[in-house]
């Protein structure tokens, strides 16, 4: 069932309760996504770690299973009439991508493993033309490890050093500092759009001005911003942009890196092989074009046949709706988890977006996870990947409920009444 007709009734007449036919519908999305059917120690499933990985709806699984059944060649080499089918495929899945982020051209879009692979193609590739000796890459206090690690690669690699942003108590951005961290060496800005482990929504558009008005290039990491927000890369005017399938309902192993067209066409390929190459001698090879260079090998051909559905599910739901409901759900649950006492919630930011972290008295945060597990309720507990922001907050870890568009207040309350066991055990 695709997203356009699960928002209708699937039976019978509408009754009282249900939203009316082309309304944001979340019993009838929920119906959609086979795994939210089963089951953990025996009770009925709460799937609440959407920040580390989205759940499957059966459109996108059906259409994995269509692809190998069906259309399964290797792409843009055959000649024969399967082959050229996947490649017309996997292309389509370019343009879907490349609409979903508003992207001026598909040709812009590399389809990579996802937002971990997109970052360590611009630091790699990208990096290796632009960054040197004593110049400075700034990243803040909020970034996950992946806008973290692959920078500190390359300004090993080159000499070049890290600035840090930092953050506040609440989980903001200290915007006031930004200023002062820009120099004649910067060669770029690395930021999240939102902040996985907090759950800031930092304002993008602002950040990357002050940057261009620099003259400093920007990459966002828009791991979370994909699955819960709008996102435009023309509005928000950034130079790179990344995302990860698997967290917008798509199979694992896809994503993408968006560059503007100039700087992937300036950029040296990242990985040599198949596909990437125009002609090949022992003395010299030529590469294809924009994106074909990045994109060494045999792809994830299903994978992206996977995430355009996906992104045509998300897109018949409309994403401002889903950023609407999953708005009104977090209020929900914050109000919720506030009024439990012992329970502290760490990011307070005033614009937040799907997750809520928090830690309570006396209780590691693991011991929260197992007993919340062992009421059916899945939360992730831990640094998110997010070490300096742990640090920040003086804290080794948190236990973190992150939301989809399937999420429902059932599914909080839930969460809540798992808590209150915890409670029992230790408090
Ligand atoms: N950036 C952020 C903000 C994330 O939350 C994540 C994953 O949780 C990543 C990057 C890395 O994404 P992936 O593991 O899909 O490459």
């Amino acid at each position: 069932m695709n997203a356009s007709t699960s928002r209708q009734p699937r039976r019978g007449g509408r009754s009282e309760s249900e939203p009316p036919p082309g309304a944001f519908n979340p019993a009838a999305i929920r119906a959609d996504f086979p795994l939210l059917e089963t089951t953990a120690h025996g009770k009925p499933l709460v799937y609440l770690d959407n920040a580390a990985t989205s759940q499957k709806p059966q459109a996108v699984l059906a259409a994995l299973v269509r692809y190998y059944s069906n259309l399964n060649a290797n792409i843009h080499r055959g000649i024969y009439q399967l082959s050229a089918a996947a490649t017309a495929a996997y292309e389509n899945a370019r343009e879907k991508a490349a609409q979903f982020i508003h992207a001026p051209s598909a040709r812009e879009i590399v389809f990579v493993r996802g937002s971990t692979e997109a970052i360590n193609l611009a630091a790699a590739s990208w990096g290796q033309g632009h960054v040197h000796a004593g110049d400075e890459i700034i990243l803040s206090e909020m970034e996950h490890h992946s806008n973290i690690v692959p920078w500190q690669l390359l300004a090993r690699r080159t000499g070049a050093r890290l600035r840090v942003l930092p953050i506040t108590d609440a989980g903001e951005l200290r915007l006031d500092e930004l200023e002062n961290l820009f120099t004649p060496r910067t060669r770029l800005l690395a930021i999240t759009h939102i902040s996985n482990a907090l759950g800031t929504v930092n304002p993008i558009r602002e950040i990357v001005s002050q940057a261009h008005a620099r003259g400093v290039p920007v990459l966002v990491d828009g791991a979370q911003s994909a699955p819960h927000i709008p996102v435009n890369v023309r509005d928000i005017d950034c130079d790179f942009f990344v995302f990860s399938g698997h967290k917008i309902c798509g199979p694992t192993g896809i994503g993408a890196l968006w560059a503007r067209r100039e700087i992937l066409d300036a950029m040296e390929p990242y990985q040599g092989g198949g596909d990437m190459i125009s002609s090949v001698t022992f003395e010299k090879s030529t590469w294809n074009e924009t994106p074909y260079k990045f994109e060494a090998g045999t792809p994830n051909i299903a994978g992206a046949i996977g995430l355009g559905v996906a992104i045509d599910y998300l897109t018949g739901i409309g994403m401002d709706q889903i950023e609407r409901y999953e708005r009104e759900l977090l209020a929900y649950a914050r109000e919720k988890l506030s009024a439990i006492d012992s329970l502290r919630i760490i990011g307070t930011a005033k614009d937040r977006a799907a997750v809520i972290s928090f830690v309570m008295d006396g209780v590691h945060p693991h011991d929260i996870g197992a007993i919340v597990d062992g009421e059916g309720v899945a939360i992730r507990t831990g640094h998110h990947c997010c070490q300096p922001v742990m640090d920040h907050f003086h804290i080794p870890a948190t236990a973190r409920m992150s939301l989809a568009f399937y999420n429902n207040r059932q599914d909080i309350d839930r969460l809540a009444a798992a808590i209150e066991k915890v409670k029992e055990v230790f408090v």
